[in-house]
């Protein structure tokens, strides 16, 4: 037992590093990349510290080179769920009892790990794994990773440190508890830290946690499950069950132990988890905490008076920086028609500059997209672009999978601002532009309002101060993350809490205060010090 109140070092955003060449991480990283392309790997799951090998297996390959094997992964069903349901509420007892600190250090360990002799390895797995470029992979599987790590702790220690009022003679005190039963974390392909955050950050308060790690990116993920290990995460505390997602979710979601959900990914797999829960309420032991990020359709909005390099800029990074296969990507842009010509010329001569191949190369700025299904599913909307005779096509539009999924920057400018590539989540390199007149501004804010039903990230260029405050307020509900003459993408943990509304999630922000409080059930503690004796009031008295 400790008599102190412990400080967490007081978190700073974990530097970008440069790789430029001759430096010594370019040269680590380089090794590393070159040692992970040489051995295939065989992943198993994790259940309560045991390895096990369920010889149910699917490959693991690179997406930018589908001769690259990089190993093979186990995969769960039903019966390795269930025991690993067992194993964390065999875990649960003595991770919830142990001090707060300890488990704070387990995680702060981790991020000091991943800043060492870790950091190629993980930036290495999620490049191979994920196709990203060395410069993505250093932001998502580096840097936000250690920082999701060190600022939660430290929210962590904020939010047990607010306490209630207590008025004479009595001591109020509250008590931030884990939840019984256990969560289940299920993560994206799409980003590195957003696995290494779901299940550690219910864990850091307590909780005792299945991860289901999504299939494309189970590369990086079993390495950050070794990283977990070696920081001295006990067995049975994080339970690593790869598999398909409704072999591994359904028997997950309809056990009556289930206490919360972290989730991120797509819109209609989180409702349909939703729904399984609501369905199989009455047969659980708790209501569940249902925590889960989702899809987009994220959108820059410009002003006549916007800085047009800067827009230009913005566009470009926004909608295909990892080919667009970010939550916040960029995938739709209003442009007045008065600076529409200048922006159009300057843009398409910046696209057609980007160059595309293996992130290997450092000197390409887009890699391939995740797999067959989203390269077919990206291709069939430039498809419908090139048919629709609303639409023409300004940049890319071409397409090739035979060596790997590479999608080309594609640029889609449509009359019709409620065209299918205007609405839907795309996932990919695929950017629409609708074109107003300068004249209906109000007019275009509401179509820009209401035209999906996301509201994850969004962006609006001016120098009007006057038009700024108009299109902020307009856009009030439109986006959870909302910038001003800055891309919509890449929110920094501490910085910009990330998360949105409507259909694009429950808005608890990743990486903040707000989410850990969603893994505490607090205990309000009432201690009267000198209890009455007399149940009489003195109102009683007939005197
Ligand atoms: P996805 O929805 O296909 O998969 C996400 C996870 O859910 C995977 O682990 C998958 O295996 C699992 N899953 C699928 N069906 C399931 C089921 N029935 N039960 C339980 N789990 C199931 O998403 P994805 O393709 O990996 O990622 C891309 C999506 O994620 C996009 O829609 C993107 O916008 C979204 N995303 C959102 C955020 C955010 O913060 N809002 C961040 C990253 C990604």
């Amino acid at each position: 037992m400790s008599n102190a109140f412990f400080k967490i070092p007081e978190p700073i955003n974990d530097p970008v590093r440069s790789y430029e060449p001759g430096s010594l991480d370019r040269a680590l990283l380089k090794e590393t990349l070159a040692n992970m392309q040489a051995q295939e790997i065989e992943v198993p799951l994790v259940i309560g510290g045991q390895e096990i090998k369920t010889g149910n297996v699917a490959d693991l390959r690179a997406p930018h080179d589908h001769s690259i094997k990089l190993g093979v992964y186990h995969k769960a069903s039903a019966k390795e769920v269930n025991m690993a349901i067992e194993a964390a509420l065999d875990a649960r007892s003595n991770w919830a009892a142990m001090p707060w600190e300890h488990r704070a250090s387990i995680i702060l360990k981790a991020a000091d790990l991943l800043t060492a002799a870790w950091r190629p390895v993980i930036n290495g797995a999620t490049m191979l794994g994920q196709s990203k470029t060395v410069y993505q992979a250093e932001i998502d599987a580096a840097c936000e990773i250690v920082d999701f790590w060190r600022f939660n702790a430290y929210y962590m220690t904020q939010i047990m440190a607010e306490q209630p009022i207590s008025s004479p003679g009595i001591w109020n005190r509250v008590e931030y508890r884990p939840l019984e039963g256990f969560v289940f974390a299920v993560s994206p392909f799409n980003f590195t830290s957003i696995g290494a955050n779901l299940p550690t950050a219910p864990a850091m308060v307590g909780n005792v946690v299945l991860w289901k790690p999504a299939s494309s990116a189970v590369y990086s993920a079993h390495y950050i499950f070794q990283l977990l290990r070696e920081a001295g995460m006990p067995d049975g505390v994080i339970n690593f069950i790869p598999g398909s997602g409704g072999q591994v979710g359904n028997p997950v979601m309809t056990s009556p132990d289930l206490a919360g959900i972290h989730f991120t990914g797509s819109t209609p797999v989180f409702q349909g988890m939703w729904k399984t829960v609501g369905d199989t309420i009455h047969e659980k032991k708790y209501y569940p905490r249902i925590v889960g990020e989702t899809g987009g359709k994220d959108f820059i909005f410009a002003h006549n008076s916007a800085n047009i390099d800067a827009l230009v800029t913005a566009t470009i990074r926004g909608a295909f920086e990892y080919q667009g296969q970010k939550c916040s990507a960029a995938s739709r842009l209003y442009v007045p028609a008065s600076i529409w010509p200048e922006f159009k010329e300057k843009y398409v001569a910046e696209v057609n500059q980007i160059k595309m191949g293996d992130p290997t190369d450092f000197s390409n700025f887009m890699n391939a997209v995740i797999d067959r299904g989203a390269f077919e599913e990206i291709t069939a909307y430039i498809d419908h672009a090139k048919a629709d005779p609303d639409s023409e096509i300004i940049t890319g539009g071409g397409y090739d999978g035979s060596k790997g999924w590479f999608i080309e920057p594609t640029t889609i400018v449509t009359s019709n601002p409620r065209m299918k590539t205007m609405c839907e989540e795309i996932f990919g390199p695929v950017m629409s532009i609708y074109v107003y007149d300068d004249d209906k501004l109000d007019e275009a804010l509401a179509l820009c309002d209401e035209t999906s039903p996301y509201a994850l990230t969004g962006a609006v260029f001016a120098q009007d101060r006057f038009a700024i405050v108009k299109m902020a307020d307009y856009l009030q509900n439109a986006a959870g993350n909302f910038y001003i003459n800055d891309k919509p993408t890449g929110a920094v943990v501490g910085q910009q809490p990330f998360g949105g509304g409507r259909a694009s999630g429950t808005n608890d922000k990743a990486g903040s205060a707000t989410n850990m409080t969603r893994w505490m059930s607090v205990r309000t503690i009432k201690e009267t010090l000198d209890p009455p004796t007399d149940w009489r009031y003195p109102f009683m008295d007939s005197k």
